[in-house]
């Protein structure tokens, strides 16, 4: 899925959109070093976005939204998970200088599923190609729903209302569910939503739904803005089963999704890239 066609057609939506014109030469010019940065940021036009530390000439797109969460100690855990911990190691007292040492579950934050999760033959994080990193986003808000039914399930219905008004998906999308969940990360129980009976309640993708993406769509991944691909009621991980074992990655606990346009985005995944990773936490950002 990540074969030519796939390149091409991403290739083609990055020209459409100006990536590899002007914003091309400003990010390669980065890269090279920081006089041609100089050079470059002087001779970008007022519009260019403020971002951190760097002027990026953005072409034809507008910002940059940034789809990860920071990871901390007290994010939602699938249950039985360990907490992330930060340790010091080096301090500006004692050393000179700043570092710190990190223990964190793969499945931790936002962050991405790789086929091996599931599927004892597929790829690894480290190993998945970099060419289903960059891909048109079509983002499927299902919040609506899920604001009085935390069982709400993205179904094949919603796949194809979005096609109708977006036209068909593009090749090797990758489709994002915004369901409104991350609101409820400012109280973290309500994020897992653990009945007594332990049973999770969260949206999640009904496994109808990523059946008719892998089998009747190009996409690379799907991800969503709860802790899993499947809803939390889930008892058999389908969508995760189908979508890995096809060979898709999956991305959860996405941030911002709600800021985006349904069609038109491109997503950027910084995925994790640790030996033998079944997944890992991933800096995720849009280019709208
Ligand atoms: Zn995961």
């Amino acid at each position: 899925m990540c074969g030519p066609v796939v390149m091409a057609a991403v290739r083609s939506e990055m020209d459409r959109r100006g990536l590899f014109g002007a914003a091309g030469a400003a990010l390669l010019a980065g890269a090279i070093g920081a006089r041609s940065a100089r050079a470059t940021r002087q001779a970008t036009p007022v519009g260019g976005a403020v971002t951190g530390q760097g002027t990026v000439a953005l072409g034809s797109f507008t910002a940059i939204v940034d789809l990860s969460h920071t990871i901390t100690p007290g994010f939602p855990l699938f249950p039985g998970g360990t907490p992330f911990e930060l340790s010091s190691l080096q301090t500006y007292e004692a050393d000179g200088y700043y570092g710190n040492r990190i223990s964190v579950d793969e499945h931790t934050a936002t962050h991405m599923d790789a086929p091996a999760h599931f599927d004892p033959e597929g790829v690894t994080a480290d190993l998945l190609p970099v060419t289903g990193f960059v891909a048109p986003l079509a983002v499927v808000d299902i919040s609506g729903r899920a604001a009085t039914d935390d069982d709400a399930q993205l179904a094949p219905d919603d796949i194809l209302a979005w096609e109708a008004a977006n036209g068909p998906l593009p090749a090797g999308a990758f489709l994002a569910m915004f369901s409104g969940w991350e609101a409820r990360l400012a109280d973290p129980a309500t994020f897992l939503n653990q009945a007594e009976d332990g049973t999770l309640h969260f949206p999640g993708f009904h496994p109808d739904a990523t059946r008719l993406l892998v089998d009747e769509r190009d996409i690379v991944g799907i991800g969503v803005d709860t802790m899993s691909l499947d809803f939390g009621a889930s008892a058999d991980f389908a969508t995760h089963v189908t979508a890995l074992t096809a060979g898709k990655y999956g991305l959860e606990s996405l941030a911002n999704l709600g800021t985006l346009p349904a069609s038109g985005a491109t997503i950027i995944v910084g995925g994790p890239k640790h030996q033998s990773a079944s997944g890992g936490p991933a800096r995720v950002f849009a280019l709208v």
